[in-house]
């Protein structure tokens, strides 16, 4: 018998920015720099019997002192849409601690909270508060996720491990200490949610890290596996902040236009 999911990504902001601003040293490249939009997105899993969250979006109010973005959608209120409900304490799978992946993690109070040891133990350890590392996350968001293990609601992985029945985590660092990817079997294959392994396809696609990283040589090997993980017909990559995912998949049936659906 196999599990298998609906996978959604849903987009709830947008900023527009350019090349030198997104990837690492772009100059090195010496290409003229052009724009690009950052888009900001959630992901679900569910079947019949079990939905995942992945990732909980950024909060107004952690967005008010970032520079420019639009609101496209509110990432709670979207997920009541669509049927998510927090007091049904859906398994939350958290794939890194920034701003726009872990606010609103308090809407969901009775949950079992997945996250990578070196994540946890990263941000609640000495070179958090550095002013590079601390411009990426929020205080408040990292005090709740204290409360969080206090309550003994986290369960810390330190290697690739099954979540859920077909849905597994892999810790891959590089963006961040312990920057997760979700893979996830669908009907057609597997959905390879990158997040923030890759924002963009470009990067894999190119091997073009991105700006804010904590170890390159990590973020190149991510790139590495990410490519192995979807060389298969049916294995589909799902960047975390590009807006190509909008074209590559099709919208839910019904949800409006900020939400598609991967196998
Ligand atoms: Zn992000």
């Amino acid at each position: 018998m196999s599990t298998t999911y609906e996978v959604l990504a849903i987009r709830y902001g947008t900023r527009p920015t350019t090349r030198a601003q997104t990837f690492l040293n772009h100059h090195v490249y010496r290409e003229p720099d052009t724009p690009i939009d950052l888009d900001f997105f959630l992901w679900v899993a569910r079947n019949d019997e079990r939905t995942v969250v992945i990732d909980t979006g950024y909060t107004a109010a952690s967005a008010v002192n970032r520079m420019p973005r639009l609101e496209l959608a509110d990432p709670i209120g979207t997920l009541a849409e669509l049927g998510v409900k927090p007091e049904a304490s859906p398994q939350v799978i958290i794939t890194h601690a920034h701003y726009d992946h872990l606010g609103n993690l308090d809407a969901f109070p009775s949950s079992e909270v997945v996250l990578a040891r070196a994540e946890y133990d990263f941000w609640t350890g000495p070179y958090a508060t550095r002013p590079q590392f601390a411009c990426t996350t929020e205080e408040v968001e990292l005090a709740h996720l204290r409360q969080v293990a206090a309550e003994g609601r986290i369960t810390f992985v330190e290697r690739s491990t099954q979540v859920a029945p077909g849905v597994e985590v892999i810790p891959v660092g590089g963006h961040t200490p312990g920057q997760l990817v979700v893979r996830v079997a669908t009907a057609t294959g597997h959905a390879v949610l990158a997040s923030d392994a890759a924002h963009f396809y470009e990067e894999v696609e190119l091997d073009r890290p991105f700006t804010y990283i904590t170890d390159l040589e990590d973020t190149y090997r991510a790139y590495e596996l990410l490519r192995e993980m979807t060389a298969e017909p049916g294995e589909v990559l799902v960047a975390g902040h590009d807006r190509d995912v909008m074209r590559r998949f099709p919208p839910l049936p019904g949800a409006g236009d900020q939400v598609v659906r991967i196998g």
